[in-house]
Order: C-alpha cells, then structure tokens, then sequence
C-alpha cells in the first residue's frame, strides 16, 4: 500500500549517532513524517515498512540531531574581535566599544542590530545548530531576533528584561525574563523574578561567572550567588544559568537536586580568564548541562563543534583525560540543550521526537580515516575533535531542509552572500561612528 508512506521521507545511508539513551551509532534509515521523526530502522526494515516513501540518499554522511547552542548575543556579531585581551570587567575600559553599544542602543542601531543578528543566526543554522537560546542585551535585539529566528526557520527563544517581571509579553517566539547578572541585582527585582518564577514563568541569568561577580553578590547580599537564587525560591529547571563556573560542592549538589540547568560556555569563560566551570561534577551529580558560544566578541565563533572540543579539553584539565567522553559532549551540545532551554521533543534521534538533524560529510579531510566497527569506532572522537561546521552540509529544522548542498534554504528566501555583504555594510557604518 504505497499510500500509506505518502507524506514519509527516509534518509538512507547515513551513519547515524542517535544521542539518545541508548547512545547508538550505526548505519540506520531515519523515517520522517511532517515535523517528526516517525521511525528509526535498520535499512531493509525501513523500506518494507514506508513502501513508496520519498528516499532521500544520505550515503557518505553521518547524521546526527541538531546542535542546541543555549547561550548567544547575536547582536554582538558585529563586534567580533573588538574588545581582545580584556576580561569582562575590562570591556566598560574600551571607549570604541561603549561607544558601538550606545549607536545599536540607539534608533540608528536598529538596522545595524539587524545585520548581525541575521549574520550570527545564519552562521548557527550552517554549523548545524538548529536551536539557539538567544540573550540579546541591546535595545531591541530580542525583537529583532525573534523576527530573524522565524526568518531562517530556526527554533529558539529570547529574552524579556522587564524588572517588574510583569504577565509574559507576547512573542513569535518562546521568551524567558531575564536577571542580568549579580551587579544588577537588588532584593525588589528578585522578589519580583520569585513572583514570576512562582506563576511558571522561565528565567536567565548570568551566574558566579567570575571570582568578582561572586565576590559582588556575597558583599551585597551575605550569600553565594546560587545560595541567593535559592534563597528566593529561583532554582528549577525554569531557571538558566549562564556560566556558574564559581560553585562550590553544595552548589553543585543544589543544582543537580533542583534541575536547575547551567549553560556553559568554555571557549569565552578561557578567554576572558573567568575560570573553568565544573561540569564533570555538575554531570555526575546529575545536574543538566548544556553548551553555549557566549558572543563573538569573546569566543570569537558561533561553531558548536569548536565549542564541543573546547568543552572537552578544558574538562580534561581540571579533571583529567578520561574526564568527559566525546559521546558525554555530544550528548551535552544536543539532549543537555534541549533540557536545559525546556524543549523535551528534541535533542536525540528516535521515533517521536522533532526531526531537527544535521548532516556531517563523512568524507572531508577533518573526518578521515573515519572506522566504524562493532569492537571500535571513532566516529563520536572525530566529530567533537576534529569537526568543524564547515563539514555540515545539510540541516533540517521540524521536517524542513534549512540547508542543502550548504545552501541557506531560509523560509524568508535570505541568502547568505547577501547577509555577509550586509553585516560587512553595517560593521563599517559602526566604525566610521565611533572610531
Ligand atoms: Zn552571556
């Protein structure tokens, strides 16, 4: 009955790394129905079972569930490398950097927020990331990215900042309120953020990202920053933090007990010096960890498979080279993320969940020699530390091809000379402003 795999796509062919319990790698047909993932077969099961189904050959490639990058500022796109060799508390020091924020704060900058939002999502969506949980901190650019993010057809959220955590505004896209960071804290905004939190709403916040901040928030308020969060009732799995890379033993245990996911960002917490976060402790204590590029401006990438390989070497510093498994990152940079941001029907590969997949070509120089056998495979090694995004070549987003051959396939129709060209126009506008 031919009709009845109407609507059904296999990809056939592929060696596929399902990120899902079972932490499976094998050359599998992925049979997709509408936005969902309908079955994962062996190949002859999957043909008899979809008879008539579109086939769509994935030989040479190995596929893999969409990368979550759970932390952006994309509206920083147009800054990349202009705050180098400072620490976050240094960036204020920078005059041609203050002076860039004050233009895309102001009406002027809107367009030129725009530019970068679009650039940075983009380079996402061709890297293989196929959700992002965008922070924008200028004025406007979460407005801009939820337009951008419906756009490109990639799935996301952004961020609200309202210090009276008022109902939840209305969005294109699924919005959390967000607590800047300990300096900006004051015991009025986080009853507010309690009240918010109470009702069910998601919450962001940059937390003991550096030895300073965490210093901030035990002078200003006689606690640790994590204790602070409890002490309001704020850790659950609504609650984001970014960075926490300076918890202690108990913190760690509190996060871990309470769901509280934490997003790390290890190539930006290197460079700007803020210290290595525990996440081998945090993953064993069961806690839910997800991985994020931060901003260009101290990353300098939006490349989660950089950022993978980032995650795991500085893991292995702290804790040791056996620390944090290649299939533990993978895991991380895919299910962590779809935990972390809340979005339980994506992040591994099986029947059921959304078909957001990414296709890596198996047979470009970084992949090679690529083994896949029974008794050995070097398939998840390869992937998170030799990759790039330049080996992805193809991406779907809930049953949409967002790249082919890699190809922008945006749902506005963007392509991607015309975004750099664009972002290129915008970054001299800037300049020409405040240099
Ligand atoms: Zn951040």
């Amino acid at each position: 009955m031919p009709e009845a795999s109407a609507g059904v796509t296999l990809l056939e062919g592929a060696l596929v790394v399902t990120c899902d319990d079972a932490l499976r790698t094998d050359y599998l047909t992925v049979a997709v129905a509408g936005a969902a993932i309908v079955a994962v077969a062996e190949p002859a099961a999957a043909t008899s079972a979809f008879p008539g189904a579109e086939r769509v050959d994935c030989a040479g490639r190995i596929l893999l569930p969409g990368l979550v990058n759970a932390h952006l500022h994309p509206e920083l796109q147009i800054l990349k490398g202009a705050v180098e060799e400072r620490s976050l508390h240094g960036w204020a020091e920078a005059d041609h950097f203050d002076g860039a924020l004050a233009v895309l704060d102001s009406d002027e900058g809107r367009e030129l927020q725009r530019a970068a939002v679009r650039a940075a999502l983009a380079d996402c969506l061709l890297g293989g990331t196929t959700m992002v949980g965008v922070y924008g901190i200028t004025r406007g650019a979460n407005e801009i990215a939820a337009e951008e993010l419906t756009g490109l057809g990639l799935r996301g959220e952004v961020t609200v900042r309202d210090i009276t955590f008022g109902e939840s505004a209305p969005a294109a896209v699924p919005c959390r309120y967000r607590l800047h960071a300990e300096e900006a804290l004051t015991e009025e905004e986080l009853r507010a953020a309690a009240g918010a939190h109470a009702r069910g709403e998601r919450l962001v916040m940059h937390a003991a990202e550096t030895e300073h901040r965490l210093q901030l928030a035990v002078e200003r308020f006689g606690t640790t920053t994590i204790r602070l969060l409890e002490r309001y009732d704020l850790l659950s799995p609504r609650m984001l933090l970014s960075h926490a890379v300076h918890i202690d033993e108990g913190e760690r245990e509190l996060l871990a007990r309470t769901g509280t996911p934490i997003v790390s960002s290890p190539t930006a917490e290197l460079k700007l010096a803020d210290g290595v976060a525990p996440v081998v402790d945090l993953v064993a204590r069961g806690g839910v960890v997800a991985l994020g590029t931060d901003a260009v401006v101290c990353n300098n990438s939006n490349d989660m498979f950089l950022e993978m390989r980032q995650l795991g070497l500085v893991q292995k510093l702290r804790y040791g080279a056996g620390a944090l498994p290649a299939e533990r990152i993978l895991r991380v940079a895919t299910r962590g993320g779809s935990r972390a941001l809340g979005v339980s029907g994506t992040g591994a590969i099986a029947a059921g969940r959304a078909a957001d997949l990414v296709l890596v070509d198996a047979g470009s120089s970084p992949l090679q020699p690529l083994i896949h056998r029974s008794e050995y495979s070097n398939v998840a090694a390869n992937l998170v530390y030799s990759a790039t995004g330049a080996d992805v070549t193809d991406v779907m987003i809930g049953g949409e091809w967002r790249v082919r051959e890699r190809r922008l396939r945006a749902r506005d129709g963007s392509r991607q000379e015309a975004i750099l060209e664009e972002l290129g126009r915008a970054a001299t506008h800037l300049y020409d402003r405040v240099l």
